[in-house]
């Protein structure tokens, strides 16, 4: 077997627990599409010279992963509305001429997964509750914002980095006291765990559900593990509890699309594939 020239990747620092080079090299084998997709380390000072020596290796774009997704905006030739919105690209193509296009897919993939994971939740004039204010954060509120959310409550350890999302992305979004944030769960029909407590090697995510509506869906972004503390108790008081992984994959479509010409296929395989490794 040949094996193939890398022609797309993931760029970050560190970067080897990244899961998108399973994701893309089982689509680029599924459809039979010539090339590979491969982890990248690349350090901050290298990001400039690495995203303008992507034509000249042939490459058909990249994703970029932390730290590399707000610094990233100064280094393309065009941004989308996508990435303009969101303020953070995670996905770069090579456009004719060499040009570079950046985009953020993170809020579509929020947004997909969310309507797979749960489709009979109607979020539209209801309340959603966003933990954290970082970049991951950004994306699931713009999301929230387009499904016509009608009250987004961002919590975040540092509240001046929440107003700055107010800021940026507008209303329905409002800030509340970190602290605060039980209390808050009254009335949401959405929690979304944007911050990475609760993941493999961190502190847990401290809250407590009791005042959650049964109805209401948690979504937590963390992918490994797959069933954080936040997950296990809103399964086990019978809330629909949404794991990070659909988004990861979710996300990864429309970059796979822009590069390759193939809108990939999310399906069981896919999942049960990934799901091993996380
Ligand atoms: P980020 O920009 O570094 O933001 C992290 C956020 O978490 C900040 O708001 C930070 O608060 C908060 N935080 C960190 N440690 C905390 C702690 N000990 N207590 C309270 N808050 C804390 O990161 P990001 O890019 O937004 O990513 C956030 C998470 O989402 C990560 O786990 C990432 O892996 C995950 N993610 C998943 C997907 C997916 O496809 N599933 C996509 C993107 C991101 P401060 O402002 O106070 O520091």
């Amino acid at each position: 077997m040949t094996e193939q020239a890398p022609n797309a990747g993931v760029l970050g620092d560190p970067i080897g627990h990244s899961l998108s080079p399973k994701l893309h090299n089982y689509w680029l084998k599924k459809y039979n599409i010539p090339g590979a997709y491969e982890a990248i380390h690349v350090v901050p000072d290298m990001l400039q010279r690495t995203l303008r020596g992507l034509p000249r290796k042939k490459f058909k774009g990249v994703n970029l992963t932390i730290p590399h997704k707000e610094a990233a905006n100064l280094f393309v030739d065009e941004r989308d509305d996508s990435a303009r919105r969101v303020g953070a690209i995670n996905t770069v193509t090579v456009m004719e001429g060499g040009r570079l296009k950046g985009s953020n897919t993170d809020a579509y993939g929020f947004y997909a997964n969310l309507v797979a994971q749960a489709p009979h939740l109607n979020i539209k004039g209801k309340r959603a509750v966003v933990l954290g204010a970082g970049g991951a954060a950004r994306a699931v509120c713009v999301a929230l914002q387009d499904m016509e959310v009608a009250d987004i409550i961002i919590l975040n350890r540092t509240q001046e980095k929440a107003d700055r999302i107010i800021t940026a992305i507008g209303k329905p979004c409002r800030v509340e006291n970190w602290d605060n944030r039980e209390n808050l769960l009254e009335a949401a029909s959405l929690l979304v765990n944007a911050t990475p407590l609760g993941m493999k090697g961190l502190q847990p995510l401290k809250i407590s559900l009791d005042a959650l509506p049964r109805e209401a869906v948690v979504a937590d972004l963390v992918y490994r593990p797959l069933e954080t503390d936040l997950l296990k108790e809103a399964r086990a008081r019978g809330n629909t509890a949404i794991d990070g992984l659909g988004m990861l994959i979710w996300q990864a479509v429309p970059a796979f699309t822009a590069w390759f010409g193939v809108a990939p296929e999310v399906d069981d395989a896919l999942l049960a594939h990934l799901r091993q490794e996380a």
